[in-house]
């Protein structure tokens, strides 16, 4: 089938981004093979950038998840994948990053495409990917374990065994990093995975499955059942799974949470997050400015980690507001696959839909809302960046994770009131402290109660940085070492010499 994508979009998409397009494999991927669903819910694949309908696949039955559940099952059981030399695992792993870094440029273009973000995001997302890949290949034979100074007449030993069945179901911000975060460590210490991708963004996790396959992963090591949330449901329902690993909004989150509790299964949850960032007066301001806009326009605000509450001594709150609206307003909003493009639209005309009403809500409640740059004249689901000032604490705008290009603004007297602040929040997943006294950064960042503290920069991710969230932001840690304890089970042995 040939993709349906405007003359415009077509002329920016390379030749192989193109070719993929039009026959893409969005059927689900299960031991090894392409299956046609057994459903009647077909979705679309939009680009945002657009509106309009690129193509579509049908979404994976309960069957059809119960299929990719046993084939996972089969390929752990059988040792066909856990029983590999870790070497073995290691050297196919950094074959598919070999692959995928190959194929680098197309996958951008296609995630741009599909989620709406700007090619050079994309382009990002990609290279991530591939460096977190590496870097769990190379944990494959890095995981030792311990002999246990139990009573002399017993030799004990712990060592780290694959859980088994790993399940992941991400969200469409970041289709990619996200899923590898879960993948990557799973493979590499020897389980079996199930990946259900967002509905909105199927396609870079479809391409991974291909890749996969040319990797020489072994058919059920990975597996793919693509489709909206009763796919997911219908996942965390299957026994058969050791493990979930989860990334989306809180409130799936409690869902997914509440199904595990009926099959005891293992969960991590990365959810939302409404992250502060306090600039003190005696901050770099040119680089915190530039830390704030990247923190909040970034990917169109549609961040887990969005700075999208910028908390600012009352000294510089005007004078930061007015340079902060001052450079937002050279922001160019476009096509994601488009050059110029330096802030793509939302994922869906929901999503639209509901940041405007949280705007509107704003104004309405009394705070004084500022358009920073110009909506393009064009389709798609795009938000102009909005600057909220004046909002009280506990305004809907000021507690809710947005989920788009939308920064509220509140003033603070003094660092006890800038911590509090911060902290009265249900989230906690990032936060951010700008300031050039190096006593304030520390005293500050033991206090707020959050995941990842960032002290004069912002949004710095690395496959050796642990990442997760505090309160209703989650729990568990993504990447880094932490891994090893979400992707192994610690397994005693005692022997009596
Ligand atoms: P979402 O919760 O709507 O969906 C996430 C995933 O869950 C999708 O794959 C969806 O199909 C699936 N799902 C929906 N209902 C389900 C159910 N009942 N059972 C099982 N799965 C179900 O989230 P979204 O809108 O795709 O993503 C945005 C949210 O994700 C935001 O809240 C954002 O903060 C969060 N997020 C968090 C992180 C993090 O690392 N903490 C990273 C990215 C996004």
């Amino acid at each position: 089938m040939t993709a349906h994508l405007t003359p415009e979009v077509r002329g920016l998409l390379s030749a192989d981004a193109l070719g993929w397009l039009d026959k893409p494999p969005l059927d689900p991927f299960i031991d090894g093979n392409w299956r046609t669903a057994r459903s009647d819910t077909h979705i679309e694949v939009v680009d945002p950038g657009t509106g309009t309908p690129v193509t579509s696949y049908t979404a994976a039955s309960a069957g059809d998840v119960a299929d990719a559940v046993a084939a996972a099952r089969a390929a752990f059981d059988d040792g066909r994948w856990s029983e590999l030399d870790p070497e073995t695992r290691e050297e196919k792993l950094r074959h598919l990053a070999d692959l995928l870094a190959a194929d680098a440029e197309t996958v951008a273009q296609l995630e741009a495409l599909d989620t709406g973000k700007t090619l050079a995001e994309a382009r990002l997302d990609i290279d991530e990917a591939v460096a977190v890949l590496r870097y769990y290949a190379g944990w494959a034979t890095k995981v030792e374990g311990s002999v246990i100074p139990a009573p002399r007449r017993y030799m004990a030993t712990g060592t780290r065994e694959a859980i088994g069945v790993c399940a992941a179901i991400t969200p469409w911000n970041y289709p990619l990093p996200i899923l590898m975060y879960k993948l990557a460590p799973a493979l590499a210490f020897g389980n079996t995975f199930v990946a259900k991708p967002s509905e909105q963004t199927v396609l870079s996790t479809a391409y991974l499955a291909q890749l996969c396959a040319a990797a020489g992963i072994p058919d059920g090591v990975v597996n793919v059942a693509p489709g909206a949330g009763a796919t997911g449901a219908a996942l965390t329902a299957t026994p058969g799974i050791d493990k979930i690993a989860f990334t989306g909004s809180t409130r799936t989150g409690q869902a997914v949470m509440r199904a595990a509790a009926d099959t005891l299964t293992k969960v991590s949850l990365e959810l939302g997050g409404k992250s502060p960032q306090l600039v003190f007066a005696d901050a770099d301001l040119d680089a915190a400015i530039a830390g704030v806009m990247a923190g909040i326009w970034t990917n169109a605000g549609q961040v887990c980690i969005a700075g999208s509450r910028l908390i600012v001594d009352r000294r510089i709150h005007d004078e930061f507001v007015a340079e902060l609206a001052d450079r937002t307003r050279r922001l160019s909003l476009g096509h994601g696959l488009a050059p110029t493009t330096t802030l793509g639209p939302l994922i869906s005309s929901t999503q639209r839909d509901r940041v405007n009403a949280l705007i509107e809500q704003a104004a309405q409640d009394g705070a004084h809302v500022e358009t920073a740059a110009e909506l393009p004249d064009r389709d798609g689901y795009f938000i102009a960046p909005t600057i909220v000032t004046g909002a009280r604490p506990g305004q809907s705008i000021e507690r809710e994770e947005v989920f788009g290009p939308v920064l509220t603004v509140l003033p603070f007297d003094t660092e006890d009131e800038a911590v509090r602040l911060a902290n009265d929040s249900a989230y906690g997943l990032a936060s951010a402290v700008w300031s050039q006294n190096a006593s304030r950064v520390h005293r500050v960042a033991r206090r707020l109660r959050a995941g990842t503290v960032w002290a004069n920069t912002y949004g710095v991710f690395h496959p050796t940085l642990p990442f997760g969230g505090v309160k209703a932001s989650g729990f568990g840690r993504e990447l880094g070492s932490d891994a090893v304890e979400h992707y192994t089970e610690l397994k005693t042995t005692v022997i009596d010499l």
